[in-house]
């Protein structure tokens, strides 16, 4: 029997859990019945234009014919076999490029399915290398606030303790070191002040400390904040300095979306261990990989118990392998570097006129990312019907309202994203935002 659209979202709200959400929601979910391009089409006939990505990861859009064909063949060839033991060709593929493509020195491939398992392997692996290192202290980890690390409970303990919305926990959590956050804005130098900080840290912990942990250039979803790039440069050093990993977190950045194809690039450094996820098949399926040096895994394995202490069921599944692997070559065969320029200068002169508005305390923007930062949080309950009546789908949250729109948007859809956040804000500064009910 077939439940009627209705009856679907009924179903929805009373018995499937959305993210950070509850059972029986006063904010309903939309309907999504098919997506194309930049467009995602509701059960209710009206038509989307993404402004999300679908969190990061639709990068080259919906549907799109490529990725279709690559993974119907791989459907009809292997569509999923256990990875201990046995290998195959686009696992291997992936890897390949992962390595030629990351910054250098990463020579190691370790395939999860979530960005924030590929954060639990990464971690392990630094408790790890220190352990056969013989310095069994050093399972600690220092981070700095404001970031966003993922749900799970190693990640949560990494991810700010005010913002990072996991407080709740706190008694069972790992306490870790937390470094202020870099006050320098992207394109600044770094003042002594700014590293001052993480430094002390380092200075007085290292004995306990695996690692630093970073998001770097962008923290996401623990504050869409931009830092400087000597920040990260020297935050590169203090870790040789100090003897302690550096892992990136660049799950939310990685595919090109800050304007590099890896936003430590920006510092020309390399992390000791990496974590990719999201835009890595392209967000058609669920992979994340956790990238590691030579001597990382080398050294490791010459500790006991000799291997490393992880490894998923469906690690390395060959249809997201192959997404990812088509996902990757679709973007080094794409223009995307003039993309993300374009990009970056539509969202600016989008944007730039929020800046006069009294209700917003910053706007900024880098590579495909524009973030206007609101001095209240916004109340969803009128702003997401609103977006929705406008056409396009932008998900807010906290003070928060940013877009970072699939590769592919041109330049009108663009503009419909950057005047529908505008709108809000004329809107909001006159008391009045129109509803539909
Ligand atoms: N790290 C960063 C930087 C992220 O942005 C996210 C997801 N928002 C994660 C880790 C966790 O990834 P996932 O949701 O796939 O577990």
């Amino acid at each position: 029997m077939t439940l009627t659209e209705s009856e679907l979202s009924q179903f929805d709200q009373e018995h499937v859990w959305h993210p950070y959400s509850i059972i029986n929601s006063a904010l309903p979910a939309y309907q999504v019945v098919s997506a194309s391009g930049v467009h995602l089409n509701l059960a209710d006939g009206r038509k989307l234009i993404d402004g999300m990505s679908s969190w990061w990861s639709v990068i080259h859009g919906y549907n799109q014919p490529e990725m279709n064909r690559a993974i119907k063949q791989q459907v009809d060839t292997l569509a999923h076999v256990m990875f201990g033991g046995l290998t195959h060709e686009p696992a291997i593929e992936l890897a390949r490029q992962l390595i030629k493509l990351t910054p250098s020195g990463l020579e190691t491939v370790f395939f999860s399915d979530s960005g924030s398992v590929a954060v639990e392997v990464a971690m392990k692996i630094a408790i790890q290398y220190w352990q056969a290192k013989n310095h069994p202290s050093k399972q600690h980890f220092v981070t700095i606030r404001h970031g966003y690390h993922g749900d799970t409970f190693g990640a949560m303990s990494v991810c700010d303790p005010i913002n990072g919305m996991h407080s709740l926990f706190s008694d069972c959590l790992t306490k870790q070191y937390f470094a202020d956050a870099p006050s320098s804005g992207f394109g600044s130098p770094c003042s002594d002040d700014d590293i001052a900080s993480l430094q002390t840290i380092l200075m007085q912990n290292h004995q306990q400390i695996a690692a630093l942990i970073l998001e770097p250039i962008v923290q996401g979803a623990g504050g869409m904040r931009f830092y400087a790039a000597d920040y990260l440069r020297r935050a590169r050093q203090l870790c040789d300095e100090y003897n302690v990993l550096l892992i990136a977190d660049e799950i939310a950045t990685g595919f090109g979306r800050t304007g590099k194809l890896f936003a430590c690039e920006h510092a020309n450094i390399s992390p000791d261990i990496l974590c990719v996820g999201k835009a890595l098949t392209g967000g058609y399926l669920s992979l994340a990989a956790t990238l590691t040096t030579r001597t990382v895994a080398e050294t490791l394995a010459s500790g006991d118990p000799g291997v490393l202490m992880h490894g998923p069921t469906f690690m390395a599944n060959p249809l997201a392998c192959t997404a990812g692997l088509t996902s990757i070559n679709l973007l080094l065969n794409s223009s995307w570097h003039e993309r993300i320029n374009r990009i970056e200068r539509g969202l600016e002169e989008g944007l730039a006129p929020c800046r006069s508005f009294e209700t917003v305390a910053d706007v900024r923007v880098l590579g495909a990312i524009g973030v206007v930062e609101l001095k209240q949080p916004v109340d969803m309950k009128t702003i997401q019907p609103y977006f929705v009546d406008m056409g396009v789908w932008i998900r807010p949250f906290n003070r928060l309202i940013y877009l970072m729109p699939p590769y592919i948007i041109n330049q009108s859809e663009l503009n419909k994203l950057t005047s529908a956040v505008t709108q809000y804000l004329e809107y909001l500064g006159s008391g009045s935002i129109p509803t539909s009910t």
